[in-house]
């Protein structure tokens, strides 16, 4: 692994309680004109960060195991992606590609219909956010199909636009209340290894979905089928070998467009570029968000030129999609993924972490499952039958850990996982202290010392 230099010292540092007392002002202030809607995991307010930390307002140093919901795969001050904005902001920071286009945005989609698989002619169009590249593939699937219809799974999360929230799977707190939902989505059994019944294959869950999509909505009203190809939001859950090129294969057989959502698991997250690379399936349309643009806002639809090309001329867009400042970062974060090799990286690292949390799963009962791939792992907490979804012991363990100086982010349909998902460029100490730290908690919280 290529070593990596840090700006900020990479240690967990506790200079006062969490939150300190310079947070807690922040919080006052904040309450007074933000809307409760909008919630925050720690209620520590960033000051600095740089690495595998962030550092607080009260001077403590926490060691990030979120990288703010996989964006900062390349840390959140990478040195080249900050001279990359800053060249590009003394430039230009904004004309509108649709009004006065300019080369950024070329050399973006030139690089990601290169990095994405598939062969065959391809193209890219870049957005703002996860849940604007998910609507227009959505629109590109339908307008090139003629079709309405479109497959989501259980537990998936697509976002929050009114389109997104009728894709995502989880009421609470996406969608309750946020109703009507946009028409013509349906709902499909994932894959769930864990809580399938014992010995369903990949192959067979496919059948499962596909027979349900078969009866219910007709293949041929199919306009597009999309899935995470590990599903974030809803429990870092890992279909089982075949599932994919299963669903995949039965798209292909029907004309109907495979979107994979690589919002949360692109960008090396996997240990792969990305992670539908694992079984070699290849998708129709590929969504992009996250660790795209080292920390600033950008997403992309990449995919096939036939589909992609049959939308009229100024079907798509957005102001500010494909921002010149964006791109430049995007442009040096691809450069930094590749030069520090961080899918290889997000390998290694993460089957020595996913070793030392199946040790721990074999010893305490209350971790039900440990999966995921290179540095996106979870783990499921369960109550003593093994199964019972336990919720309140996974807050419990998040606590503990940001009590420690150890940032956890919970997630799944149940609210009873831990995810793991630090960025990439953590240095092996840190990640080894951070998991530490945690193995520690999940024994206190479980009952099960050392
Ligand atoms: C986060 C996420 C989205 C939404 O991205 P935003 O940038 O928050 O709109 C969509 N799909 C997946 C898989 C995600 O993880």
């Amino acid at each position: 692994m290529p070593t990596i230099s840090y700006r900020l010292p990479q240690v967990r540092q506790l200079a006062t309680e969490l939150p300190g007392p310079a947070s807690r002002a922040l919080a006052e202030r904040r309450a007074a004109v933000i809307p409760a809607g909008v919630a925050s995991t720690a209620p520590v307010y960033a000051a600095d960060a740089d690495g595998g930390v962030i550092l607080d307002v009260d001077g403590n140093s926490l060691i990030d195991l979120g990288a703010g919901i996989a964006v900062t795969n390349v840390g959140a001050s990478d040195p080249a992606v900050a001279e990359a904005i800053a060249k590009q902001a003394a430039r230009f920071t904004h004309t509108c590609f649709m009004v006065t286009p300019y080369e950024e945005y070329i050399a973006v989609a030139e690089q990601l219909v290169a990095l994405t698989p598939g062969d065959g002619p391809r193209r890219a169009v870049l957005f703002n956010s996860g849940a604007e590249a998910v609507e227009n593939a959505v629109k590109i699937a339908r307008h090139a199909t003629g079709r309405n219809a479109v497959v989501a799974f259980d537990h998936a999360y697509h976002g929050r636009t009114n389109l997104t929230m009728a894709l995502t799977a989880k009421s609470m707190p996406y969608k309750h209340g946020f109703g009507p939902f946009a028409s013509e989505v349906y709902r499909m059994p994932m894959s769930y290894p864990f809580r399938d019944q014992a010995g369903l294959t990949g192959p067979e869950a496919a059948a499962r979905a596909i027979t349900a999509i078969e009866k219910q909505i007709g293949g041929d009203q199919v306009a597009a089928v999309i899935i995470e190809p590990i599903q974030g939001e809803g429990g870092f859950i890992e279909p089982a070998p075949g599932f994919l090129p299963a669903i995949a294969a039965w798209c292909r057989e029907n004309g109907v467009v495979f979107i994979a959502d690589e919002v949360q698991t692109g960008f090396g997250r996997t240990g792969r570029w990305f992670a539908c690379e694992e079984e070699g399936v290849v998708p129709d349309l590929i969504t992009l968000a996250k660790g795209i643009a080292g920390g600033m806002p950008l997403s992309a639809v990449v995919g096939r030129a036939d589909l992609m090309d049959s939308v009229h001329a100024g079907g798509l867009g957005g102001t500010y999609g494909g921002n010149p400042v964006a791109c430049a970062a995007a442009l040096a974060a691809i450069g930094r993924i590749r030069e520090l090799d961080l899918p290889g990286r997000a390998a290694e690292l993460g089957a020595r972490t996913k070793a030392t949390l199946q040790e721990l799963a074999a010893a305490v009962p209350a971790v039900g499952d440990v999966r995921g791939r290179g540095l996106m792992l979870a783990i499921e907490f369960v109550r003593e039958d093994g199964t019972t979804p336990d919720a309140d012991l996974t807050k419990a363990v998040a606590a503990a850990c940001l009590k420690q100086g150890v940032l956890v982010l919970t997630c799944g349909t149940y609210g009873n996982v831990i995810r793991l998902l630090p960025p990439l460029v953590i240095g092996e100490d840190t990640l080894a202290d951070g998991v530490a730290v945690l193995v520690d908690a999940i024994r206190a919280e479980a009952g099960v010392p050392a």
